[in-house]
């Protein structure tokens, strides 16, 4: 309401009516172009039934693609894709186990190549091909999570900077989106606030503005840094008190084993750039 981005949109059925809302990048590539389903009707209709029961939609189309890598349905099967999601609103024995996730249903139907991270999902930007969302992926507190440190801005998008999304040297650039990531998600702003501040100074200053104006604080730019710094040192603190431990912090086994065209390149990122993440 009043936002002025607007990212939103209804995507309708033939005769006009409504069908879902929204029809949503990721969730578009989740289902499409990850699992070779190019009928929207049926992608619409998948993300229709996640909203309905409560899915994440970038998990459910990765425990999709897991799914048919695993010989339950084929690739680019829409309608077998549908049946398989209402199995999971059904609570059927094989809807609890597609609706446990990726991981989960890679395990029961013994499917070795799975994308995930800390047991989430990978969304659509790839590892092998952009290094630095890779690097996020991998040592991220959550898993895969694009929305905790989108270097695909600068990797990308030339969105504050410009980076070579194929240079390893990730590690630094991957630490500073992590905690300004942080920082932004704690305020309650909206993330995309981060394309309009990125290149634009006025824009920067403008969001610390209204921090510091519904806070009572005078918090500069390095203060900034400096919460979200702390903030994921929190997060760490917790994971590592979890269980969790460096060998976490990796990028799915066969993405260091299989070669992705046209570059014809693994992860190539190694250990001790990743375990460097958190060592400054
Ligand atoms: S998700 Fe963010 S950018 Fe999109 S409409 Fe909502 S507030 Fe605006």
């Amino acid at each position: 309401l009043g936002c002025i981005i607007k990212c939103s949109n209804i995507y309708p059925k033939e005769d006009g009516t409504h069908h879902v809302s929204c029809l949503e990048y990721e969730s578009d590539w989740a289902f499409g172009a990850n699992c070779c389903i190019d009928n929207l009707d049926h992608i619409a209709e998948l993300i229709r039934i996640c909203n309905d029961i409560g899915l994440d939609t970038i998990e459910t189309g990765c425990t999709l693609a897991v799914a048919m890598e695993g010989g339950l349905i084929e690739f680019g099967d829409g309608k077998g894709a549908i049946n398989l999601i209402n199995e999971v609103g059904k609570g059927t024995p094989l809807g609890r186990i597609i609706g446990n996730g990726t991981e989960f249903t890679a395990k029961a139907l013994g499917v070795s190549r799975v994308p995930t991270v800390k047991g989430q999902s990978i969304p659509a930007y790839e590892p092998r091909a952009v290094k630095g969302i890779g690097v996020v992926y991998a040592t991220s507190t959550m898993g895969a999570d694009h929305t905790s440190g989108y270097t695909i801005a600068p990797e990308i998008l030339s969105i504050g900077g410009k980076e070579d999304p194929l240079n390893v040297e990730k590690s630094k650039l991957a630490r500073a989106f992590l905690d300004t990531t942080a920082l932004i998600d704690s305020t309650g702003y909206c993330l995309f606030i981060a394309f309009a501040i990125l290149d634009i100074s006025e824009g920067f200053a403008g969001v610390i503005d209204t921090i510091n104006g519904v806070l009572g604080t005078n918090l500069s730019g390095d203060d900034w840094v400096n919460i979200g710094k702390e903030i994921i040192n929190k997060e760490r603190a917790f994971n590592t008190a979890a269980g969790f431990t460096s060998s976490h912090d990796r990028v799915p086994e066969f993405m260091n084993i299989e070669k992705l065209p046209p570059h014809n390149v693994t992860f190539e990122v190694s250990e001790e750039i990743l375990d460097s993440v958190y060592k400054e």
